[in-house]
């Protein structure tokens, strides 16, 4: 009997959406969640383009990344998760080419790593690395300081509070493309302070990749 067979006997898994057996995330509810089938571009400052799954608003997008990220912290989530990733690559017309790109996630601060037990970000970035056939690469950017939790805080001081926290391994990013690659997106506070420090590390140019936006 292998291991995984084992492990869905001693706990089977459930659908988030309707609790039909057998995974976290049935085809239908994914389907429910509405996975886009177009690319939409996005131009920050610092973030060349976006890419993203999904919606966020979605009471079923909600609760999955809840249970990812808080209790019980279902860290096998990253896989249903990253799938939306996947599917939507494969739904888009014009496939996007990040064949020179290098997967970089972002980061977490050492306690709140300690707290949740795994990076989502470096989770879901694990799949997304296997199906691009790109390098994830999780110890060149760090976060160096702590942050208030971002929900709690204003779109302005969300900026302000992310400043200086993201600290770059020079060498490993210079002159690279980097996929950028966190679970949600709202404000953009983060990724873009993210994109910003690599940026001025000598990182060619910065792409988002987020199962969700805001
Ligand atoms: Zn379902």
């Amino acid at each position: 009997m292998n291991k995984k067979f084992f492990l869905d006997l001693l706990f089977p898994r459930f659908c988030f959406g309707c609790q039909k057996e057998g995974s976290y995330l049935c085809e239908d509810c994914q389907n429910i969640l509405g996975i886009l089938e177009s690319h939409q571009t996005y131009s920050g400052k610092n973030l060349k383009d976006l890419y993203w799954a999904t919606p966020y608003q979605n009471p079923l997008m909600k609760k999955l990344i809840h249970c990812f990220k808080y209790e019980p912290f279902l860290k096998e989530l990253s896989k249903s998760l990253s799938l939306l990733i996947i599917n939507h690559f494969q739904l888009i017309e014009k496939q996007p080419d990040f064949s020179e790109f290098i997967l970089i996630p972002v980061p977490l601060y050492k306690k709140r790593l300690k707290w949740r037990g795994f990076n989502q970000a470096e989770e879901i970035g694990k799949e997304v690395s296997e199906f691009l056939k790109i390098p994830l690469i999780s110890n060149c950017l760090l976060k160096i300081k702590e942050t208030p939790p971002q929900i709690e805080l204003l779109e302005t001081e969300r900026k302000e509070s992310v400043l200086g926290v993201f600290w770059v391994k020079k060498e490993e990013i210079e002159e690279e493309k980097i996929l950028l690659i966190d679970d949600v997106f709202t404000t953009g506070a983060t990724m873009e302070e993210c994109a910003r420090v690599l940026k001025k590390a000598g990182a060619k140019e910065v792409i988002g990749l987020v199962v969700a936006r805001g």
